[in-house]
């Protein structure tokens, strides 16, 4: 028999020998960690190395590992009903677009797909063919903001706003224009944040009249930038640009592929600026990631324009996997548990405690700022303060590496052509544990403490 050890060495020769990991090559340089089971919030390694799962993966494990309710949710459907196109229909996928439905406030068909990446590209489509049978053909183009992330796919890579993912792909898919997102920390000295946000809405408007406004489709844009660095507008900011949009005839999308489903405090991170979107896309903390699925949804009056009797007014879109029923069936279990456990209130709660307790970082000569909105953290390192010169990828990656060695992972993100890949990101399972809590916080406190 294998010890453990011996086994996790095996495991990690084969993985160097088979496998092209995800982002980078750098796992080709060092050993990965081959992760082997989870329960709660935390992961184990099969060497036996426990770590609290600071990033609930790729910030999608809402509800925490273990969970084995959504395996039996899962099983139970797999052996009931494998599988139906949605061409067709079944119960999982009625019960839980009635389900989104009620969490949304209604108004929305909800359309499936597997990814975050294939949500946006659906929403995209069938902006583009909206347009064209509304009368205005001429609407194509969409506008998203830089250091924003919306999926990898063409479409959806062509609307993400950082360059370094992009310029070894291109040319990609013409029509997607940028504008600058709010950088509150950033703004200028001397400009209220209220101001800064009204002028960095007031860009979208500028681009729409310099473009020739019959030429906008719609509008992508997260509830608060997440992957380029945890960038939270002020609520002015969100109003405004819907009333942009409804201003130019613009279809406003709101990616909720990470805001959704607890993680900001809210059932979905636009339900903190009341506004309406057209469109919704949403994927990740649907199923905790335990199985694909993602949707697109679609308020009730612009489908209407794909459901006359003109022949191709249909949506010609389809995918294989999409609205998969195991997948439903989880999706449903996981928002009961979401409910169940008050585990939006949690988020909420958890997210303010995470930030009185760190706010004393800031006096860190390295801590440029903490902010955050439910239990999604962002801490901004910087070289200077008075400059605000962003924190070299050693500093940054010091304190990831020392939080790891305490047995916490957590994220970094930004925007690297910029040299804003500086943003230190948190985002540990919903379900968290009290105890959980006092660890993150003392780990990054004694982290910090031994890199001052
Ligand atoms: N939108 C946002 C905001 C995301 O963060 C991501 C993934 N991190 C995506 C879309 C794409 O999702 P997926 O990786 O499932 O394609």
């Amino acid at each position: 028999m294998k010890s453990a050890k011996e086994k996790a060495l095996t495991l990690a020769e084969k993985d160097k020998e088979n496998l092209w990991h995800q982002i980078s090559s750098y796992n080709e340089k060092k050993r990965p960690m081959v992760v082997e089971k989870g329960a709660g919030a935390w992961i184990t390694d099969h060497e036996g190395n426990r770590y609290l799962d600071g990033m609930s993966g790729l910030w999608c494990v809402n509800v925490g590992y273990g969970r084995t309710e959504l395996a039996d949710a899962a099983a139970e459907q797999m052996k009931k009903l494998a599988y139906v196109p949605m061409t067709q229909s079944h119960e999982p996928a009625i019960l839980l677009a009635e389900k989104l439905n009620e969490l949304l406030g209604g108004e929305y068909k909800i359309f499936y797909s597997n990814s975050g990446s294939d949500a946006n590209e659906v929403a995209f489509k069938l902006v583009r063919q909206y347009h064209q049978q509304n009368g205005e053909p001429s609407r194509f183009k969409f506008i998203s903001r830089y250091r924003a992330y919306h999926g990898s796919s063409m479409g959806a890579l062509s609307a993400t706003g950082q360059a370094l993912r992009k310029y070894k792909y291109e040319p990609l898919s013409p029509g997607f224009l940028h504008v600058a997102p709010p950088d509150n920390y950033r703004r200028p000295p001397g400009q209220s944040v209220e101001d800064y946000n009204l002028q960095r809405a007031q860009e979208f408007e500028e681009k729409i009249i310099w473009e020739q406004k019959e030429t906008i489709a719609g509008i992508i844009m997260e509830p608060l930038i997440t992957g380029g660095g945890i960038l939270i507008p002020h609520p002015v900011y969100v109003k405004k640009v819907q009333e942009i949009c409804k201003r130019h005839g613009v279809l406003l999308i709101i990616d909720e592929v990470i805001c959704g489903f607890g993680r900001t405090g809210k059932a979905f991170g636009h339900q903190h600026f009341n506004i309406k979107p057209d469109i919704i896309t949403m994927a990740k903390g649907m199923t905790s990631a335990y199985l694909p699925l993602s949707v697109t949804a679609i308020r009730k009056d612009i489908y209407d324009q794909f459901d006359t009797e003109e022949e191709n007014s249909h949506f010609r879109h389809i995918n294989t996997f999409g609205g998969n029923p195991a997948a439903c069936a989880v999706a449903l279990k996981n928002i009961e548990i979401i409910e169940r456990e008050s585990l939006i209130e949690r988020s909420s709660e958890l997210g303010e405690r995470l930030l009185k307790e760190l706010a004393n970082l800031t006096d860190h000569p390295y801590v440029g700022d903490v902010r955050g909105l439910g239990f999604l953290l962002g801490i901004e390192l910087v070289e200077n303060k008075e400059t605000k010169e962003p924190a070299t990828a050693e500093r940054v990656a010091k304190i990831i590496n020392g939080c790891k060695e305490h047995g916490l992972i957590i994220g970094k993100n930004g925007d690297t052509v910029a040299g804003f890949n500086n943003v230190l990101t948190i985002s540990p399972p919903l379900s968290s544990t009290d105890e959980d809590f006092e660890f993150i916080v003392a780990v990054l406190q004694k982290v910090f403490k031994e890199n001052e």
